[in-house]
């Protein structure tokens, strides 16, 4: 006997590792408590084949300690806010894959149930690491958001130019950018740990550097507009 109708929906209803992020996304910029968004996002994960315990217990690393907010949104704080929230979206998703893994060898006996503990350790640490990154690219856009306040959108780029300089910060030196459209490369001061490039007036006649690589394109209008809502 065969089965059609199951072997043609079920592939198409499981959600896309992208549907599963931009939900987790939506749901982080608003849920309270784990447990108010372990209840929104079961259903999603529940189809992703994730267990609510593996999500509960990634919602329990990035919720515990959530981004600052800071009062002020200028045009590259506000792209940066938006990345940032996106960003711990995916780790949030591929930890509850981590943890999911490690419960199923718990449950078929192959795994010390005391090996999801050392895992909750690892994956604090881990977002830890995460939460730095978040941190410095945030400062570094608002940076460029107050030299937005002296020369406007279009800044220059500057860079230390020495032998510690990495490749993309020399080759972006002394061109321009737009506060409103993150380079590829991300803003001046958070290329890498420990650039040390920095936002300056435009130079005359350099060429932009490329942008519309800092967000996802394809998020959707009403994604958009409930991360607006919600001040990201
Ligand atoms: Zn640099």
């Amino acid at each position: 006997m065969t089965q059609p109708a199951q072997q043609q929906t079920a592939p198409a209803q499981q959600p896309t590792n992208q549907q599963a992020v931009l939900a987790a996304a939506t749901v982080l910029a608003t849920a309270v408590t784990v447990a108010e968004a372990a209840a929104m996002l079961a259903p999603v994960f529940l189809a992703m084949k994730i267990r609510r315990e593996a999500l509960t217990a990634a919602l329990g690393v990035v919720m515990d300690r959530p981004p600052d907010r800071t009062g002020f949104y200028g045009p590259a704080t506000a792209q940066i806010a938006r990345l940032n929230l996106i960003r711990r979206a995916q780790f949030m998703v591929n930890s509850s894959r981590r943890f999911n893994e490690t419960l199923a060898r718990v449950a078929a006996g192959g795994a010390d149930p005391r090996e999801l503990l050392a895992q909750m350790a690892a994956e604090r640490r881990y977002y830890g690491q995460h939460q730095e990154a978040v941190w410095n690219r945030m400062q570094a856009a608002a940076v460029v958001d107050s030299r937005v306040m002296d020369y406007g959108p279009l800044l220059g780029w500057y860079s230390v130019n020495d032998r510690r300089t990495s490749p993309e910060c020399r080759r972006a030196n002394r061109h321009n950018f737009r506060a409103d459209d993150m380079p590829s490369i991300g803003f001046p001061g958070a290329v890498h740990p420990h650039c040390r490039c920095w936002p300056g007036p435009p130079v005359p006649g350099a060429a932009v550097l490329p942008g519309g690589q800092g967000l996802p394109t394809r998020v959707s209008r009403r994604t958009a507009r409930r991360l607006a809502e919600a001040g990201v």
